[in-house]
């Protein structure tokens, strides 16, 4: 194995046997598990360990976040969140950071008859998946969580949705790749080079090429930019830009919320996680704006509004942070992974609203498929070939 290299360096190997294109949460696991088999491995991004992470809230809600159409996409999640209390554990004592990790649960509430009416439903359909889930009224909801409005009607408490901090969770995830040999190049990728109907690298923005047995596009919502990718090989993936606020509750006072608290306000979902640390997440707007991430007065003011009306007594806190993310979404809102049409070239995108979740199992999954050229049974229903039925290029020999 390669020893670690975190900057530019002009004598930084230009091959590997794995160059993962896009160094998000996606992109990174991808590296780690597949270093830690022995592979050669490479990451091009500038900025490693950014992306969507830096905004996303960081729930680890596979019941919560159960919706009708999407029961192949649970058993994903299912398995992610399986995974996560050891993937911790061994991240954390690999990179030597925190990770936030907080196994605090998750209540979904109603605040009037409609929504009551709502998460009813979505609790019958728990029910019938075997997941794990508890109705309460709403006075059994305030004793839990006694910041709660009084209005609010009932809920759902889910015990096994948890939480992590996905920015904490990046930085160990750069820290784990470059303990683990992983090559970084600080630069953009400008080009997929293809040669004889086979991936075989890319040529970064300052002009470097880079060759390797094994491509991995994992570049979040930018992953269909890539030029030179064939056309039948474009991911279909398009960003959904969430707006996120960060709040602070001063310490050491008693906890403001203990576990994620959730609701839909008027049609919007809306919730506040809270963090060990004394930061309070209030996410998220779904909106479709391209790849345009401007925090807008409008974004702000309706999140503060219907979090005021879940919690009144957010608006006492200080406020730190507004920010807006891309999430990388896929047709059916599940992700694609494994080979793509063109040999040499996986696909680890369009993780959406559950990339956070689903770290763990992606990392699993590639490696396999980057060292075994198959996907694991859990992850064969994403394949990228779901959306693009035209027959796998053969290769051309040499
Ligand atoms: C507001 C919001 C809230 C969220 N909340 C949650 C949540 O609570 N729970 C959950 O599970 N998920 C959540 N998510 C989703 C989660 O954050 C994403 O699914 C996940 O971060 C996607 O990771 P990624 O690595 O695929 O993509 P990204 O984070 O987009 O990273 C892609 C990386 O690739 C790089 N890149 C792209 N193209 C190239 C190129 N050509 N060359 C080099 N580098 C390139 C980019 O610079 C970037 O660093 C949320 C997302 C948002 C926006």
């Amino acid at each position: 194995m390669q020893s670690s290299h975190t900057g530019q360096h002009p004598d930084i190997s230009t091959s590997s046997d794995v160059l993962v294109v896009g160094g998000g949460i996606i992109g990174l696991v991808t590296a780690w598990r597949a270093a830690q088999r022995g592979l050669r491995t490479a990451v091009a991004d500038p900025e490693p360990g950014g992306g969507a992470a830096q905004v996303a809230a960081g729930m680890l809600a596979a019941v919560t976040e159960l919706h009708y159409g999407e029961e192949t996409l649970l058993g994903l999640n299912l398995a992610s969140a399986e995974r996560y209390p050891a993937f911790v554990a061994e991240l954390e004592a690999v990179s030597g950071r925190d990770t936030g990790y907080r196994a605090c649960g998750t209540l979904a509430v109603a605040l009037d008859a409609d929504d009551r009416a709502h998460l009813r439903e979505l609790h019958g359909f728990q029910q019938r998946s075997g997941l794990s889930s508890e109705w309460l009224s709403g006075r059994e909801c305030r004793r839990l969580e006694p910041m709660l409005a009084p209005g609010v009607r009932g809920g759902l408490r889910v015990d096994g949705d948890h939480q992590i901090d996905p920015r904490r969770l990046a930085a160990a995830l750069v820290t784990a790749c470059e303990r683990a040999g992983v090559i970084f190049h600080r630069s953009f990728a400008s080009r997929l080079t293809v040669v004889r109907d086979r991936a075989s690298g890319v040529v970064l923005a300052d002009g470097r090429a880079l060759s390797a047995d094994q491509t991995v596009l994992a570049g979040g919502s930018l992953s269909g930019r890539l030029a030179g990718l064939p056309t039948d090989v474009v991911p279909p993936v398009r960003p959904v830009k969430g707006q996120v606020l960060r709040l602070s509750v001063p310490g050491p006072y008693a906890p403001f919320l203990s576990r994620s608290v959730r609701a839909v306000v008027r049609g919007s979902h809306v919730y506040l996680v809270p963090r060990e640390n004394g930061e309070l997440v209030v996410g998220a707007t779904s909106e479709e704006q391209g790849w345009d991430t401007t925090v807008t007065a409008g974004g702000v003011y309706e999140l503060l509004r219907d979090a005021h009306e879940l919690v009144p007594g957010i608006t006492e806190l200080p406020f730190t942070e507004a920010r807006a993310g891309l999430r990388p979404a896929s047709p059916d809102n599940a992700p694609l992974l494994g080979p793509s049409a063109l040999p040499g070239l996986h696909l680890a995108t369009g993780h959406y609203r559950n990339g956070v979740l689903l770290t763990p199992v992606t990392g699993d999954a590639m490696a396999d498929v980057l060292t075994t050229g198959e996907l694991p049974e859990v992850a064969r229903p994403f394949t990228p070939r779901r959306f693009s039925p035209a027959p796998v290029r053969q290769e051309q020999p040499a």
